[in-house]
């Protein structure tokens, strides 16, 4: 399906409905387009932006990209890399996380990837398979299926599986286990190539790639505020590795600072629970909403 472009609107390309939907949808609201998913039909336009959304199966979305129906895509890696599409992979998101994973029957030998030679393995992503079994130098036949991969041991149409994982879960459930992984993927923003000859269209992608790159670090980021004896603070720093020039107060006790600032680690309970051994008190953690810098 060829569809004719209508005036100079952005195009984004969104699955419909499936994993990276909701975190898609967010993430474009995240850099300030507004819009309504309409239960998701084909298109959406924005209210503020020349941006359209359109709807598509996952798998369609490198495709359109590469020929130009959008201009740019939020789709997982693993998809990108089984097409082989011309694409520019602008941006790693940070969702959809998963693996490609190579399971067998709780019940069989196989121990590692190079014991399935001679197996028949059942996936949805056989050219990434098939390139993994050259550069091993396994001998298999891949079972090409659409979806399912999971119970195809069980009807035995396939002797092992290669298929997407995150948490292992289905896995257990259908009495699978691991033993081995072809590489881990997460979704990304991907642009058409020949999108930087458009002057329009690249000026706005460059706006939305500065909120983009802001929304994904403030995500990275925590403010952190505590108070803490002044000679605790080259502990503290050292706690907080990320933390850029913290601003220091003193504090109306003798010897006690108040110190703020954005600190780039995760700051988990271990984190605080380090910063509290050190002498700090009062220790806060705030989610950081937006950056530029
Ligand atoms: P569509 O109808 O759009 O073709 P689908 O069934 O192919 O949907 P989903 O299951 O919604 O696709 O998965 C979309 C993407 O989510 C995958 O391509 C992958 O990048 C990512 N993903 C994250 N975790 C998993 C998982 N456990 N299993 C499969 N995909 C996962
Ligand atoms: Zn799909």
């Amino acid at each position: 399906m060829m569809v004719k472009r209508n005036g100079d609107s952005l195009r984004i390309a969104v699955q419909s409905n499936g994993r990276l939907t909701s975190y898609s949808l967010d993430l474009l609201r995240g850099i300030g387009l507004e819009f309504e998913d309409h239960e998701r039909r084909l298109f959406a336009r924005c209210r503020n932006f020349d941006v359209e959304l359109l709807f598509l199966r996952d798998d369609d979305i490198p495709e359109y990209v590469a020929d130009g129906v959008a201009d740019l895509g939020i789709v997982g890696l693993n998809v990108i890399r089984e097409q082989e599409a011309d694409l520019e992979e602008m941006v790693q998101l940070g969702f959809g996380f998963c693996t490609l994973t190579l399971a067998v029957p709780n019940a069989s030998p196989a121990m590692r990837p190079e014991d399935l030679a001679g197996s028949r393995i059942a996936t949805t992503h056989p050219r990434s398979l098939a390139r993994f079994l050259a550069s091993r130098d396994i001998g298999a036949d891949i079972v090409e299926l659409h979806g399912g991969a999971e119970i195809a041991p069980a009807l035995d149409v396939a002797d092992a599986i290669c298929d997407l994982v995150s948490t292992g879960t289905t896995l257990r459930m259908h009495d699978l286990r691991r033993i081995g992984d072809i590489w881990d993927s997460q979704a990304w923003m991907v642009s058409n190539v020949d999108l930087k000859a458009d002057a329009n269209r690249s000026a706005l992608v460059s706006r939305l790639r500065v909120r983009l790159d802001g929304l994904l670090t403030a995500r990275r980021l925590k403010y952190v505020t505590l108070n803490a004896p002044a000679e605790a603070l080259p502990r503290i720093r050292e706690i907080l590795p990320g933390m850029r020039s913290p601003t220091v107060v003193p504090l109306a006790d003798s010897g006690m600072v108040a110190v703020h600032a954005a600190a780039q680690e995760e700051v988990f309970w271990e984190a605080m629970e380090r910063l509290k051994e050190a002498g700090a008190t009062e220790i806060l953690v705030l989610p950081v909403e937006k950056v530029m810098r």
